[in-house]
C-alpha cells in the first residue's frame, strides 16, 4: 500500500525540485514519463512495485519506484504499465535514454578473464573482441543495450551501473 495518496504541496514541490535535481542518478520503471512529470503523476501506489514479476522495481527516495537490478533485470513484460493508473508510466515499456556502463572495477580491466556480463546480455550488447597479448575486454553497444540491467546483477566486481546517455 502506498505511504500517500495526497502528497502535502509543499513537500511535492520541494520533493520535486531535489528529485529533479537527482533524476540523473535514477533509473524508473519503464515506460516512465520524463522526471518532472512523472513525480508530479505518480501516487506512490506501489502498484508497478506489487505488479513485477521479476521484482525489480523498489521504493526509493520519497517512495517513488525506481529499478534495482541487484539479482536480475527487466524482461519487458510490460506488466507495470497497465496497472499504473495516474499513467506515470506510458507505452513503451523501454527506458528511454538510459544504458549500462562497464566501470573499471571491471575484471578484464585488471587482466582477470571475465565474460560474465556478455553472458547475461540477451541483446547482445556487450562484445569481446579478441586482443592480442592481453584479456578481451568487454565493449558496450549502446546501440544495442536496453538498459535491462541483466548484466548488473552477475558481475563480481559490481562494475556496472546504469547512466544516461
Ligand atoms: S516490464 Fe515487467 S519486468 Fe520490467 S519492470 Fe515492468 S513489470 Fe518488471
Ligand atoms: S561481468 Fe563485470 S568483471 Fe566480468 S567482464 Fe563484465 S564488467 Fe567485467
Ligand atoms: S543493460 Fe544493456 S548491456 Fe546490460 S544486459 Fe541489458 S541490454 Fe545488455
Amino acid at each position: 500500500m502506498g505511504q500517500n495518496k495526497g502528497m502535502d504541496p509543499n513537500r511535492r514541490f520541494l520533493f520535486r525540485r531535489s528529485s529533479l535535481a537527482a533524476q540523473a542518478l535514477v533509473q524508473r520503471p519503464p515506460g516512465a514519463l520524463p522526471e518532472a512529470e512523472f513525480v508530479e503523476l505518480c501516487t506512490r501506489c506501489d502498484a508497478c512495485i506489487q505488479a513485477c514479476p521479476p521484482q525489480v522495481i523498489q521504493r526509493g527516495d520519497g517512495g517513488f519506484p525506481q529499478m534495482n537490478f541487484k539479482t536480475q533485470g527487466c524482461d519487458a513484460c510490460a506488466a507495470c504499465l497497465p496497472v499504473c493508473k495516474p499513467r506515470a508510466l506510458r507505452e513503451p515499456a523501454s527506458f528511454g535514454d538510459w544504458l549500462a556502463q562497464i566501470g573499471p572495477a571491471c575484471l578484464a580491466a585488471r587482466g582477470v578473464e571475465c565474460r560474465i556480463c556478455g553472458e547475461a546480455c540477451e541483446a547482445s550488447a556487450i562484445r569481446f573482441r579478441p586482443r592480442l597479448g592481453g584479456v578481451t575486454q568487454p565493449e558496450l553497444d549502446a546501440e544495442r543495450c536496453t538498459a535491462c540491467g541483466a548484466c548488473v546483477g552477475g558481475c563480481p566486481t559490481q562494475a556496472i551501473s546504469m547512466a544516461r546517455r
